[in-house]
């Protein structure tokens, strides 16, 4: 059984205390054990990372010298990429097909897109300026902003770890990521991964953990900035400990998106479209359209359509090739899920597929089995719950105006979706809806690390990927230079003539 150890300083740190066990969720089975580490852990690592902000040569590098460490880091994870894969299938319970490319090509992909952004550091022109009397010069400097605190959830455990450690580290901060400990493997090969790419020892650290070492990182007052990604009841908490300790703060948080189908779409696609999103990875992606909105005058077509899609969809184990959807991640996730779904069921909704026992699964393995309820109304707490499971809700509306509303109706926003006929109707409806990401006739297009990714209300605070996603790991420096050497130019006589 794998043991993972701390990473700190450059250092593999054996863990002598408790420890958290880790399962392969299609199985149950014990596969792994992470440390539980405690304050006395944190401290090291975050004590690590101040003295290599502080002092060491990463942030005093070219954004272009780092930038080739972080295609460096891609190279050497691109030479384990199936080892990685077989890991991530094993400890997220990630479909093998799904897999190779969410779970390591995309990752590996960011990392590299964010690499080719280091440009967007280099310090803007100069200007000048006229002042009464006198001239002088402003600069504006984007400097990194020092110790970041990462924590990463578990349902994408490399790429959700690239998105805060990239664009951190490319701004020339120095990191203590903590990732979910029951996905450790992605988060350990990025760690060994940039011990080889030559990033420096203290520039990024990792802390296996749970609750207890979250807290110690959160509230730590050596750490500059929080970056989460996680549940909203969790990332609430980190920004109130940001708040305590007058941090910066990034969340990305959970979602209830909508997928609002216009009666001019194409069904096949909608339907195509809406169970891939709400069923990919057993339904544990922040981003799953889990609401699908369609037309009250379509409805038994849609039924019709969902029920013969959704029922041919494969349950099993990760690792074979015929799984359709797997597993969720833990037992916990699996009674959640069920307890939400029979909630659901009580308060009126119908199962128009699934909302029974799994059959044929491995005993012992966390499944699910993939649901559509219809008939929910919008109060159901299946229609406003984020539920992270293969489960898809289906609400009709009367026209457009009441689909768009339904479609907002709920506290979050992170996503959205638009199927329609009408390009220019689709985009126009799009653009009203609550949400950060928004696809017309797809949903699935994630994969660019240029492209922002925002969540709204309950779905986070500022933002990860694109430029802006890459600012919010620096501060602006204004450097006045003043070029007239005249002091009387100066208005310092002021001093003179009102206080002396
Ligand atoms: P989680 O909130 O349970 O855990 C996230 C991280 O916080 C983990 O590293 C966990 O160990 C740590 N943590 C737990 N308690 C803590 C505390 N008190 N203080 C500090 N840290 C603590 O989330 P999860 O179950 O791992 O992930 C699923 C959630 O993540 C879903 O809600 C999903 O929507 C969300 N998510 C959002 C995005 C996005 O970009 N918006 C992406 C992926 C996942």
């Amino acid at each position: 059984m794998r043991r993972f150890a701390n990473f700190i300083d450059g250092e593999w740190v054996e863990h002598a205390g408790a420890t958290l066990p880790v399962d392969d969720p299609s199985t149950g089975e014990q596969i792994a054990e992470v440390p539980d580490s405690d304050t006395t852990v944190v401290d090291r690592a975050v004590a690590a990372a101040r003295r290599a902000f502080d002092t060491g040569s990463w942030r005093r590098m070219s954004a272009a010298d780092r930038a080739d460490r972080l295609r460096a880091l891609a190279r050497v994870l691109e030479t384990r990429f199936d080892g990685l894969v077989d890991d991530l299938v094993a400890d997220s319970g990630s479909t093998a097909r799904f897999a190779p490319m969410m779970q390591v090509g995309a990752p590996l992909a960011h990392l590299r897109d964010f690499a080719d952004m280091a440009p967007l550091l280099a310090a803007p022109a100069a200007y000048p300026v006229q002042t009464t009397p006198g001239f002088g010069q402003w600069e504006l400097h984007r400097e990194p902003i020092g110790v970041v605190g990462a924590f990463s959830p578990y349902n994408f455990p490399l790429f959700m770890a690239v998105w805060k450690v990239a664009p951190a580290l490319l701004a020339g901060n120095t990191v203590v990521l903590k990732p979910s400990p029951l996905t450790p493997y992605g988060p350990d090969a990025l760690a060994r991964a940039a011990a080889e790419a030559g990033i420096p020892p203290g520039v990024l650290n990792l802390v296996h953990g749970d609750r207890v070492a979250g807290e110690a990182l959160a509230e730590h007052p050596g750490v500059d900035l929080l970056t989460f990604t996680g549940s909203s009841a969790v990332g609430s908490l980190v920004m109130g400990a940001a708040a305590r300790g007058l941090k910066d703060v990034v969340l990305e948080l959970g979602g209830k998106s909508p997928g609002l189908v216009l009666p001019d779409a194409d069904p096949e696609l909608a339907v195509r479209g809406m169970l891939f999103s709400s069923l990919m990875h057993a339904g544990q992606a922040c981003v799953a359209l889990t609401r699908m909105l369609v037309p009250a005058s379509q409805r038994d077509d849609y039924l019709d359509l969902l029920a013969e899609r959704a029922g041919a969809v494969s349950l099993g184990p990760a690792a074979d090739l015929a799984t359709d959807v797997g597993p969720v991640i833990s037992e916990a996730a699996r009674q959640r899920v069920e307890k939400l779904v029979s909630a659901g069921l009580e308060a009126g909704g119908r199962a128009l597929v699934g909302g029974t026992p799994p059959v044929g699964v491995p005993e012992g393995g966390h499944y699910v089995t993939p649901t559509v309820i219809v008939d929910a109304a919008p109060d159901n707490p299946v229609v406003r719950e984020e539920v992270f499971g293969p489960v898809l809700v289906v609400q009709t509306y009367d026209d457009v105006e009441h689909g768009i509303r339904l479609a907002n109706d709920t506290p979050y926003g992170l996503a959205a979706g638009v199927w329609g006929g009408d390009l220019q109707r689709a985009r126009q409806v799009a653009l009203r809806l609550r949400g950060g990401l928004t696809w017309v006739n797809d949903a699935a297009q994630a994969d660019v690390a240029r492209t922002p990714f925002v969540g709204r209300g309950r779905s986070g605070v500022g933002g990860e990927l694109g430029p802006e996603g890459l600012f919010a790991y620096t501060v602006t420096r204004s450097l006045y230079t003043a070029l007239d050497a005249d002091v009387g130019a100066r208005p310092y006589g002021v001093v003179g003539s009102e206080w002396e």
